[in-house]
């Protein structure tokens, strides 16, 4: 086993994010998720086997880091944090494999993005725990059959579809996160509130949580930068008023769009008549990367209804005009 310097990346030292819930019963929203985590975390602790394959996607920020450590709290058991473009050599791997004890938690973030001769690796380590290495080359080459502990993997991608078909079906257990409701955050934000000491009232939270595009990590990054103009202007009192104020101070509207989703859409309207455009073309026109559209940007904006995806390519609604200020009648040729 190639024992040089095993890649946790240093989302490692992101565990101590005080504002990170702990426990299932701490994790606000995303209740059918929970509801059937909890079986199959219930179910394997009685039998007293490690938990099956856990495979978390959706949009970033929603909470799978957070819902990884959740698991592993549950269960008793370390976990291990890592990524998939941190895990360049199938040594890198197995050295991650072998320091495992039995059932913890290997979580990967990124899973999509692990190269396919690592990839390679991970399949027999899911399905019979045990790794077969190979050393040296010709006629020195040797080969070992390393048995590991039973582990649970739990990957974490933004999309499903990104993941080879192998991979895919080696998670037993497959959960899809949604997005939050604008209550579900607010809830969020005022636990957030509370552990930074944060004085903000239900109007102020309501009003972040609507404009924080159904991701907490949005909420949490707000409600900071909303605290500092309560504490300059507000003696640090976070109303509905001040929420308004700092937010709209920072260009984001009261649907929470920023600069960069406007300028998608109104690129989209002003060049392509509000579409149909095809992903690559939009991605050249505003000079962003076609995975930042498909991840970032589209899962909110279709959400909201400004936004279609159709076999044809991307279409701006009769909503999304409407909130841009332009008319949908007369340009578009939907
Ligand atoms: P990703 O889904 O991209 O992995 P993430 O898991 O990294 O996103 P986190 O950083 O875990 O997202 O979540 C951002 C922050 O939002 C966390 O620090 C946590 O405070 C908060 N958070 C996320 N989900 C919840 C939740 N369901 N309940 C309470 N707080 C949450």
């Amino acid at each position: 086993v190639d024992t040089h310097e095993i890649p946790e990346d240093n989302l490692t030292m992101d565990n101590d994010n005080p504002l990170r819930p702990k426990t299932l019963g701490d994790y606000i929203g995303q209740d059918k998720v929970k509801e059937n985590l909890k079986i199959y975390i219930d179910a394997a602790m009685q039998r007293g086997e490690s938990l099956d394959h856990v495979l978390l996607y959706g949009p970033p920020g929603l909470g799978k880091t957070t819902l990884s450590q959740i698991i592993a709290n549950e269960l008793g058991v370390n976990i291990r944090i890592t990524s998939g473009p941190a895990i360049e050599k199938p040594g890198d791997l197995a050295a991650l494999l072998t320091n495992l004890n039995e059932g913890d938690v290997l979580f990967i973030d990124e899973i999509h993005r692990l190269n396919r001769s690592v990839e390679e690796i991970l399949y027999p380590a899911m399905e019979d725990f045990a790794i077969d290495i190979i050393t040296g080359k010709g006629q020195m080459a040797a080969s070992y059959h390393l048995p590991l502990p039973r582990f649970t993997l739990v990957g974490a991608t933004t999309r499903a579809g990104q993941l080879t078909a192998p991979l895919r079906d080696r998670f037993g257990v497959t959960l899809r996160l949604e997005l939050y409701s604008p209550e579900e955050l607010s809830t969020i934000i005022t636990r957030s509130a509370g552990i930074l000491n944060v004085d903000i009232d239900h109007d102020g939270a309501l009003e972040l949580a609507s404009r924080s595009r159904g991701t907490p990590r949005i909420a949490n990054r707000l409600l900071k930068r909303v605290r500092d103009f309560a504490q300059v202007l507000n003696n640090g009192k976070v109303t509905c008023d001040i929420a308004r104020t700092a937010l709209d101070k920072m260009e984001i509207d009261e649907l929470g769009l920023d600069q960069n989703d406007r300028r998608m859409l109104e690129s989209m309207i002003k060049f392509y008549n509000g579409g149909p455009v095809g992903l690559e073309t939009l991605a050249a026109a505003i000079g962003e990367e076609a995975v930042t559209i498909e991840d970032v940007y589209e899962p909110y904006l279709m959400q909201i209804g400004f936004l279609q995806r159709t076999p044809r390519g991307r279409c701006v609604t009769a909503e999304g005009y409407r909130h841009l200020g332009y008319d949908f009648g007369k340009s578009n040729n939907q």
